[in-house]
């Protein structure tokens, strides 16, 4: 089967090679390849194979399986489910016991995993975050790396979830540079970063202390401190910003909708809203756009631009997302 592979000069090789491992985006399945001068890096699924474009070369080719390289599956006699975020690895297990034998096979592989960690709440409170019970490796501090950004958080004290990346992507590719670019709940900046990358004014703003110390530590590590500015505050009381904005971005679902007066004060006279929700998959979009409607007419006119399901989120409830067009009526 050909694979994804990133083609670079053989003198290239080994800095090529560790500048993908630093992203975690070796494939642990292939072999490296080398033939007339020319080396070929086998990717990993975790590869956005379009933004990677940008920056190397990358062509598709046959290339050897590793017979080496050991995986939780070959310990255990079975695939676990996991997630990765950077060099922890997110169990979501019942019991006890399978719990630390997936721990301790997932340590045991090649994978280039640190920590386990296994859920043991819900997300919880204000500040969305959760409780872990930690199996294997001592911190719940990591580098996660996603679409050429570094994030550096602690799962134990922020929100931060892999699984929107995509979701993410979507919205970041719809930015336009020199925009003024408002995350009303910012977290550790997934959003305001890679924005701030494509050129925009970002202004990120989070109730939790914590995680706009990790923001602060993202602008720097990603080299965006011009186009930043992070804000410790519940963002309904931040002065100074109000008809500014020509996007914002509302990731808080299942209170968004408390959060629209403050989001009409912030937008410019043109402004793009992608609103996030949590609701049954009956209606999962009507709520949204009728508590976007109350907060905005007939200052704004509303127009939905986009009804979008992110992902599932419980039995018969959707996490969606709403991409609104509010433009100032004359009256
Ligand atoms: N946007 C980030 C992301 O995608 O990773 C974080 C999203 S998380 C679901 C929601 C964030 O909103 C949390 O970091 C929480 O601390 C923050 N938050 C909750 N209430 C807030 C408020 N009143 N003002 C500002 N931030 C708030």
């Amino acid at each position: 089967m050909a694979v994804p592979c990133v083609r670079a000069p053989r003198a290239e090789g080994e800095e090529t090679r560790k500048r993908l491992a630093d992203r975690n985006l070796l494939s642990g399945e292939y072999e490296i390849e080398v033939e007339d001068g020319t080396i070929y890096i086998p990717l990993g699924p975790s590869a956005d194979l379009e933004a990677l474009g940008e920056q190397f070369d990358i062509v598709h080719r046959e290339v050897t399986p590793r017979e080496t390289q050991t995986l939780p599956k070959d310990i255990l006699g079975f695939d676990p489910s996991y997630e990765r975020l950077g060099d922890i690895a997110i169990i979501d297990e019942d019991t006890d016991e399978r719990a630390r034998r997936i721990a301790d096979a997932i340590v045991d592989s090649d994978l280039p995993i640190d920590t386990v960690v296994n859920r043991a709440s819900p997300i919880e409170g204000e500040l969305r975050i959760r409780e872990w019970d930690v199996l294997a490796g001592e911190g719940t501090e990591t580098i996660h790396r996603e679409y050429g950004c570094a994030f550096e958080l602690d799962i134990d004290r922020v929100y931060f979830s892999p699984r929107l990346a995509t979701e993410r992507r979507r919205v970041i590719k719809q930015v336009e540079a020199d925009e003024q670019f408002f995350d009303m709940f910012a977290g550790v900046g997934p959003f305001v970063i890679p924005a701030a990358k494509q050129g925009a004014d970002c202004v990120g703003v989070d109730l939790n202390e914590a995680a706009i110390e990790y923001l602060e530590r993202n602008i720097g590590r990603n080299g965006v401190e011009d186009s930043v500015a992070a804000i410790h505050a519940d963002v309904r009381d931040i002065e100074g910003y109000d008809d500014r904005a020509d996007r914002i971005v509302m990731n808080l679902p299942h209170s968004a909708d408390e959060f629209l007066h403050t989001a009409v004060e912030l937008a410019g006279d043109d402004c793009i809203i992608h609103y996030y929700d949590i609701q049954p998959d009956t209606d999962p979009f009507g709520p949204g756009e009728r508590a976007i409607r109350d907060a905005a007419e007939p200052e704004y006119e509303v127009d939905v631009q986009t009804r979008h399901e992110v992902r599932s989120y419980a039995p018969h409830d959707l996490n969606v997302c709403l991409d609104v067009r509010l433009r100032r009526t004359s009256g």
